[in-house]
């Protein structure tokens, strides 16, 4: 099993055991396990560790509301910016 595997295998843990991912992760993860002492045990760890995980997630969930904001204050920050962008180039070719 390369590193890269087992890398990617450890990222798509948590939301292996969430039950979050889809059908190729799922296989992919399951394949990798097979072939893979140090990330079964990674993952037995985890699966033994998920009453702690809900509780980080109910934690996460309350923080939410505001990274929302964030991101659309953010998104919306991008699309003047992009806008910006577009009408200075209009402006520059003298199309307006
Ligand atoms: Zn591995």
């Amino acid at each position: 099993m390369s590193n890269f595997d087992c890398d990617l295998a450890m990222d798509l843990l948590p939301s292996y055991l969430e039950k979050k991912c889809g059908e190729e992760t799922v296989r992919f993860i399951e394949e990798h396990i097979k072939n893979c002492p140090k990330c079964k045990a990674m993952l037995d760890a985890m699966a033994a560790d998920i009453p702690m995980e809900t509780s980080v997630e109910k934690k996460v969930f309350h923080i939410n509301p505001v990274g929302k904001v964030i991101l659309l204050v953010l998104g919306y920050f991008v699309f003047v910016l992009i806008l910006l962008i577009i009408i200075t180039y209009l402006f520059v070719h003298g199309v307006l």
